[in-house]
C-alpha cells in the first residue's frame, strides 16, 4: 500500500542546479497550477520522401551550392554536404572590427555549411539505417577533423541539427548545419571551465562521475518533519539507453521536459577521438534513444548539438579569455551530443529569468522513455 502522505512523485517543484554549469539552473514544476506554457499545436512536420522542387532531393544537385564532400564518394550519394546559401558567418575574409566604446565585436569569420543527411526527403533519425548513421557521424567528424586543420583561428565546431519547424528548420528536407567559429561558445566555454575546476578539486571528470551516477545512484529522500520516506530515487533511473561504448541519459536538471544527452561511457574529451569502429554504436544508442522520444512525444522535432572540447590557442588579441591547448582540458571535459525536443515554447517568464522550465520530473520522464518497446 503506497503511504497516503507521501505526496504523488509528480507533484515536483523546485529549482534544481545543473552540475557541471551552476548558474544554469531549471524549476522543475510538474503541478497543474505552474504550467506556465501554454500547450499550442506545433506545426507538422514534412514527411515525404522526394520532393521535385526541393533543391536538397536527389536530381536537384544543381540547385545547391558547391559541394564539399559526399558519401559514398563513388556512385550514388546517400550524404551530401554543401556550403550555405546564407551563411551566418562569411568566408575567412578578415573585417575591419567595429570597437566603440561598450560596443566590441570579433570578426564574423568562419565557415557555416550544410550536411544533407539522407537523401530521403523527410526521414527522421530513427527511420534511417544504423549503418547511414554511423556514416554520418564519420561525416560530422571528418569535417571536423578538416575545417581545425585548415585555420587555426577556428577555436570551435559546432555542429547541430533542427528538425521540424518547431525546431526553427527552416528547409524541411533532413539535413544538419556545421558552423565553424573563431570564438567559444559561450555554454560550452562555462561547461569547459566548470569541468576543469571540477577535476582540479576532484581528480575526476565530472561527466563521468554523472554517468556513475546514472548507473548506480541510489537515494531515500525522507520528509524533514516526519521523518516519512517522500522519494526513492531508484538504481538506473536517469539512465534511456545504454549500449557498449556510448549511453543515453536524462539530465538531472533537464532544461526541456524531453531532453536526453549521449556520451562515451569511457572518457573522451574529444569528438575527433572517437574510433570508427565504435560509430555503430554510437548510431545504435541514438537511433534507439530517437525511436524512444519519437513514442513518447508522438513526432518528435528536436534540436541537437554536439559538444567537444574547443581547440586552438589563447587568443589575447580578441580579448578571448581562452587557453585552449585541448591537452589541458583532455582530462576534465567529456564531449557528449545533447538532444532537445521541442514539445512548447519558451515564455516570458523564462527569456526573462533565464530559468528554464521543466513541467514533466526529469526522473518520470526517463522511466517513460524506457518503457517504450523497440
Ligand atoms: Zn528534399
Ligand atoms: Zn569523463
Ligand atoms: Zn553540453
Amino acid at each position: 500500500m503506497p503511504d497516503p502522505n507521501t505526496p504523488e512523485p509528480s507533484e515536483v517543484r523546485e529549482i534544481r542546479i545543473n552540475p557541471i554549469v551552476p548558474s544554469e539552473s531549471v524549476l522543475v514544476a510538474t503541478a497543474r497550477g505552474m504550467r506556465p506554457k501554454k500547450a499550442e499545436d506545433l506545426a507538422p512536420r514534412d514527411t515525404r520522401k522526394h520532393v521535385e522542387t526541393c533543391p536538397f532531393c536527389r536530381g536537384n544537385e544543381h540547385k545547391t551550392p558547391p559541394v564539399i564532400l559526399s558519401w559514398p564518394a563513388e556512385g550514388e550519394w546517400q550524404i551530401r554536404m554543401v556550403e550555405n546559401l546564407y551563411p551566418v558567418l562569411g568566408d575567412d575574409r578578415e573585417q575591419a572590427g567595429f570597437n566603440f566604446g561598450l560596443q566590441q565585436t570579433i570578426d564574423g569569420y568562419g565557415r557555416h555549411e550544410v550536411i544533407i543527411d539522407h537523401f530521403e526527403h523527410g526521414i527522421a533519425i530513427h527511420d534511417m539505417a544504423e549503418s547511414h548513421l554511423a556514416a554520418l557521424f564519420g561525416v560530422y567528424q571528418t569535417r571536423m577533423r578538416q575545417l581545425f586543420e585548415s585555420d587555426e583561428r577556428l577555436k570551435y565546431v559546432l555542429v547541430f541539427k533542427n528538425f521540424g519547424p518547431a525546431a526553427g528548420a527552416s528547409i524541411p528536407h533532413t539535413h544538419s548545419q556545421v558552423i565553424a567559429m573563431p570564438v567559444v561558445p559561450e555554454n560550452v566555454d562555462a561547461e569547459v571551465k566548470n569541468s576543469a575546476a571540477y577535476y582540479a578539486k576532484h581528480h575526476h571528470c565530472i561527466f563521468c562521475a554523472l554517468i556513475d551516477e546514472a548507473l548506480t545512484f541510489e537515494a531515500t529522500i525522507y520528509d524533514r518533519n516526519s521523518g516519512a520516506v517522500r522519494r526513492k530515487i531508484n538504481v538506473g533511473q536517469y539512465v534511456v539507453e545504454r549500449g557498449e561504448k556510448f549511453i543515453a541519459i536524462k539530465p538531472f536538471a533537464s532544461r526541456y521536459e524531453w531532453e536526453v544527452h549521449i556520451l562515451p561511457l569511457t572518457h573522451q574529451a574529444d569528438f575527433l577521438d572517437v574510433p570508427a569502429d565504435d560509430m555503430a554504436d554510437l548510431a545504435r544508442v541514438m537511433k534507439r534513444t530517437m525511436a524512444r522520444l519519437d513514442a513518447v512525444i508522438g513526432g518528435a522535432q528536436y534540436n541537437f548539438f554536439l559538444h567537444s572540447v574547443p581547440h586552438g590557442g589563447s587568443d589575447s588579441k580578441h580579448g578571448v579569455p581562452h587557453d585552449m591547448a585541448r591537452g589541458e582540458y583532455a582530462a576534465s571535459y567529456h564531449w557528449h551530443l545533447e538532444i532537445c525536443p521541442r514539445t512548447s515554447i519558451p515564455t516570458g517568464f523564462e527569456l526573462g529569468s533565464g530559468l528554464f522550465v521543466n513541467t514533466i520530473n526529469p526522473e518520470q520522464a526517463a522511466e517513460r522513455l524506457r518503457a517504450v518497446e523497440l
